[in-house]
């Protein structure tokens, strides 16, 4: 049994000042036990593990090839700045390339290094490609998508891709089907095409406002399809330079914690010589039902520069410049991934953006726990889950780290 006595606890209803109990790895009711270890964090905020469900890798290391010692270099960076839980994404690669990294990649899943694997790719729309190779671009084809799960072996948790594109809707249902998480992305969509896939079972959003079709105030596509579908979680690349800290108020505003309630699903503008049928949410009556969670889950998409300062680096076979920390392609303007980690992307929230610190964390972790179905395991600090856990300084930075009730 540990205690961590005269601590900050971040649960996603607020910040409650007490002890915190540990025991076999997962946080425990109050109980007093004979010979346990007590630490004193003197006030310090203790933050849920962060849950990071789309990165590229770190440290100098990359997901993309499966590679077990770049692997376990790059979650382990991640996991000294906070991710308890960490996703591996891939960019869009040839069809072998793809189909060899997710089968040494589930062998890392299945000893815990990672939490499952996420296809950024390979059916997106060349228009919003972003950094993916658009000579490798291709559509949908459940043959191969089959085949990936296949050997993924229960750990291809997520896909991304366009739903524009010619079978995008049957991969879809498929994916829906198999237990893998459809989201749209790099997509240029209008919103009723947004609207179906959401409908046919997409239930995330990969990275809102970043390689897709803009917000236009007569065509909102999947952002405006995205933030009013109380089913979708929306992804955020709170790095500062993604997206700029006033829109992701705005984010925050339209799928945190206190929006809604909204009609479930919404779906279109009523016609606007019928104003009695039209979609009106019912009046704000003060805090969010529990069955209203935020649905903003920020993520860091880092790439192998993330820890490793400015260079040249290679994203999936592009590559890639990092200046100022800043990286985009080679001899282009086309921003590629992040250098941050998801500590950074928590305390940017709280910092830049104004989110209370419990809203900060519930985004960080237990929305994108709940987004990958894993938040009975993980994602708060509540009896019965696992002792992931971030210990924070004054300043909001990560102290130290425990997963799984070992300190890191
Ligand atoms: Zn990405």
């Amino acid at each position: 049994m540990t205690v961590l006595t005269d601590a900050r606890i971040v649960l996603p209803d607020g910040v409650h000042h007490g002890d915190l109990h540990i025991s076999d790895g997962k946080i425990v009711e109050a109980a007093s036990t004979p010979g346990q270890e007590v630490i004193d964090l003197g006030g310090r905020h203790v933050v849920p593990g962060f849950v990071d469900m789309h990165v590229h890798g770190g440290a100098g290391a990359s997901y993309q090839f499966g590679r077990p010692d770049e692997v376990r270099r790059a979650a382990a960076y991640h996991l000294a700045h906070g991710t308890t839980t960490t996703m591996a994404s891939l960019v869009t690669g040839a069809p072998d390339d793809l189909a060899s990294a997710v089968a040494s990649l589930a062998d890392l899943a299945a000893d815990g290094v990672i939490a499952g694997v996420h296809l950024e790719g390979p059916y997106l729309a060349r228009d919003r490609c972003g950094a993916h190779n658009p000579s490798l671009l291709r559509d949908p084809d459940l043959v191969e998508f089959r085949r990936l799960v296949r050997l993924g072996r229960g750990h291809v948790r997520m896909i991304t891709l366009a739903p524009e594109l010619p079978g995008a809707l049957d991969l879809v249902r498929e994916a829906a089907d198999t237990g893998v998480i459809a989201a749209v992305g790099h997509t240029d969509a209008p919103g009723a095409t947004a609207r179906t896939a959401f409908d046919a079972g997409a239930r995330v959003a990969t990275h809102l406002f970043n390689a897709m079709r803009p917000l236009h105030h007569r065509e909102g596509g999947p952002i405006a399809a995205a933030m009013n579908d109380p089913r979708v979680t929306v992804e955020l690349i709170n790095d500062g330079l993604h997206v700029e800290a006033a829109v992701v108020r705005l984010a925050f505003a339209a799928a945190g914690p206190s929006s809604g309630p909204y009609p479930p699903p919404f779906k279109g503008q009523a016609p606007v010589d019928s104003p009695s049928s039209s979609p009106h949410p019912p009046p704000f009556n003060g805090p969010a039902p529990l069955d209203n969670p935020s649905r903003i889950a920020l993520i860091t998409d880092a790439m192998a520069a993330a820890g490793m300062g400015d260079g040249d680096y290679s994203l999936g076979g592009m590559d890639v410049e990092v200046r100022d920390g800043r990286a985009v392609l080679a001899g282009g303007t086309s921003i590629a991934g992040s250098t941050i980690t998801m500590a950074d992307a928590f305390r940017r929230a709280v910092r830049d953006v104004g989110v209370p610190v419990h809203q900060a964390a519930e985004a960080a972790s237990l929305t994108p726990a709940r987004a990958l179905g894993i938040s009975s395991r993980v994602g708060s600090l509540e009896p019965g889950k696992d002792a992931d856990l971030v210990v924070l300084d004054a300043d909001l930075r990560v102290d130290w780290v425990m997963r799984r009730g070992i300190r890191v």
